[in-house]
């Protein structure tokens, strides 16, 4: 059963194998089983668009952590790199309504377009792209493509949200949430190095599995606002959410890949049983 009582759900875990998982990693994942309940699913996805910081045994790591763990999860791991297609599709509509433009500014550029306006909103995520690119003629950015200069591809963010009105989703803790896409500014969809963003694939991907419970942690409760619009703009349904608290240090620090002694695979190395981590993780008797 669910802890919190509700029927079964389709939930996922998603980490990037960008380092060893956590003690962090533990409970999201743990969090993430537990709400599945009786009669639901739970997934697993390999966030893994980063070909810069992604690394093959990190990912063995992951399988073997989770399961040395007690985790179990459905057959059939969905790994973003293999899934380009869906992004590039999902990314064509979104350009075909309008709402997409190649963006060519570097973040110093970027940073010194904020400090030349002298008052750049600052969004979840930092300061918020002051639309350099936004405004170039199309002729124009069409012969930088075309002359290989790298480039982002961005969402056009006042001209999407109003495109979909207004959108709220269902918080499992918190209730009714009001979708604020605006504060992120004009999110990118596309990275120069590879062809998608964070909030792209997840949102295609949380539709693609099937999830019907996306459970993650606090610090991604922002993100949602984006992947709600996202979802309006794409016609794809809109799961229910349950954003958990995070882990913290001795100092009140959230944990962090730096917490190296808190890794699974450590714990384990100095003799931890799998039922003691659980534990550590807040999951003990489960
Ligand atoms: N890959 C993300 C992370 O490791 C989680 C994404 C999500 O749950 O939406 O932080």
């Amino acid at each position: 059963m669910a802890k919190d009582g509700q029927p079964g759900a389709v939930t996922r875990f998603a980490p990037s194998p960008t380092g060893l998982l956590h003690l962090g990693h533990a409970y999201s994942a743990l969090f993430a089983q537990s709400l599945a309940g009786e009669g639901g699913r739970f997934l697993l996805r390999i966030e893994d668009i980063d070909p810069g910081r992604c690394r093959p045994e990190y990912e063995a790591a992951i399988y073997q952590d989770l399961e040395w763990l007690g985790l179990r999860w459905e057959a059939g791991v969905r790994r973003q790199s293999e899934h380009m297609d869906d992004y590039a599709r999902a990314l064509e509509r979104l350009d075909g309504m309008g709402l997409v433009y190649p963006c060519f500014c570097t973040r110093a550029e970027i940073g010194a377009e904020i400090e030349r306006s002298g008052a750049a909103p600052h969004g979840p995520d930092g300061p918020v792209y002051p639309g350099t690119c936004r405004g170039l003629p199309r002729a124009e950015a069409q012969a930088r493509i075309a002359a290989g200069e790298a480039h982002a591809l961005r969402l056009d963010m006042a001209r999407a949200a109003a495109a979909a009105g207004p959108l709220a989703w269902h918080d499992r803790e918190r209730g009714r949430m009001e979708a604020r896409p605006e504060i992120f500014g004009d999110v990118v969809l596309a990275r120069k190095d590879t062809p998608t963003g964070y909030h792209l694939a997840v949102t295609v991907d949380d539709r693609i599995q099937g999830i019907t419970l996306v459970t993650r942690g606090e610090d991604l409760l922002p993100a949602t606002h984006v992947h709600r619009l996202l979802q309006a703009l794409l016609g794809l349904e809109t799961p229910e959410y349950r954003h958990h608290r995070l882990l913290t240090d001795d100092e009140g620090r959230r944990l962090a890949k730096r917490h190296d002694s808190l890794s699974i695979r450590s714990l384990r190395e100095r003799g931890r049983t799998a039922e003691e981590v659980r534990a550590m993780a807040g999951f003990g008797g489960t």
